[in-house]
């Protein structure tokens, strides 16, 4: 097993037991890697112990796992209120509610409380890593460990490198991505990183070419998928993903890279100020 200089990663701390916090919990547990998830109440950790607990079920009635794989992944897995038991990680992946101060300050906290050695991960999907780094007193040993939803499904993990992330802390979270069966691309820290940078635009242009006429919905979403072998279409997935943080995205890369590439199409815009922002509203592009 590669190392974090001279210890190994036996037990990971994740921070948050929301929707990826509990996915990463998961992909951890059935491999055999131990967690402490921690949260801030003990609703929201019962309720991410309960998430994986349920699709460990899923797995079973797919005869992907049995019985007594579910009980040995649940028993890797603790849940806790108390930052404490963080202490018996080698990496801690903070997995908390996207918001700048928030995480600031749970950076702060865990830089404070853990042994100089640990390695802290963010899943972040647009804060910048090197900013974050920039909080703690390990930049060398801070990294981006960006987890695509749902973990427990998705084969991809980006590795973003921050400007001073040392190679040691980079080989050590690729080989553990390695060993929780997922596939790790090394990305520079940049907007978006990799996957998002691209695909987000795609959405924006699928949009403008609705806008212009050039076909219905129904025919980008069938171009992209039998021309592109997608799985869905841009404008089906922009309702999946949600208009308002397509839009927010855009926003972001505008201003972040200053290139007018990146402006929102305006019936995108139209959209989300009509309150059309995709299933979550029983609208977007399409009705549910
Ligand atoms: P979520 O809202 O489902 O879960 C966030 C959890 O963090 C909640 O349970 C909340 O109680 C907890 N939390 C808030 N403050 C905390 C604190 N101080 N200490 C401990 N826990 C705290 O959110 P999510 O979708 O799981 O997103 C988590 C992170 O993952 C975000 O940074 C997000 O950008 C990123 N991400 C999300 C997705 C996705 O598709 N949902 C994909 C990739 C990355």
């Amino acid at each position: 097993m590669q190392t974090t200089g001279s210890t190994a990663i036996t037990t990971v701390g994740i921070v948050g037991a929301g929707t990826m916090g509990n996915g990463i919990a998961q992909a951890c547990a059935v491999v055999g890697v131990k967690v402490v998830m921690v949260d801030i109440n003990d609703a929201a950790v019962q309720k991410g112990l309960a998430t994986v607990a349920g699709s460990l079920d899923r797995l079973i009635k797919k005869e992907k796992l049995t019985e007594a794989d579910k009980t040995a992944a649940l028993a890797h897995i603790t849940g806790s209120t108390n930052y404490d038991d963080l202490k018996a990680a080698q990496l801690v992946v903070e997995a908390a509610t996207e918001n700048f101060d928030l995480k600031v300050k749970i950076l702060k906290q865990l830089d404070a409380l853990l042994a100089p050695e640990v390695l802290i991960a963010s899943n972040t999907s647009s804060i910048s890593i090197t900013k974050l780094a920039a909080v703690t007193t390990r930049a060398e040993r801070f990294i981006g460990m960006h987890f695509f939803n749902p973990v427990p499904m998705m084969a991809l993990v980006e590795i973003i490198r921050g400007l001073q992330t040392s190679d040691a802390t980079h080989d050590a979270v690729h080989a553990l991505s390695t060993r929780l069966s997922k596939t790790p691309i090394t990305v520079k820290n940049a907007p978006g990183f990799v996957v998002n940078r691209i695909l987000v635009p795609m959405i924006n242009e699928a949009f403008f070419v609705l806008a212009e006429g050039v076909a219905s919905a129904e025919d980008i979403d069938a171009g992209m998928k039998l021309g592109c072998n997608q799985p869905i279409g841009p404008l089906a997935l922009a309702d999946m993903i949600g208009l308002d943080v397509c839009l927010a995205v855009m926003e972001v890369y505008l201003q972040e890279f200053g290139d007018s590439k990146y402006r929102a199409c305006p019936l995108l815009k139209e959209m989300v100020a009509a309150g059309r922002l995709g299933r979550k509203t029983g609208q977007g592009v399409y009705k549910y």
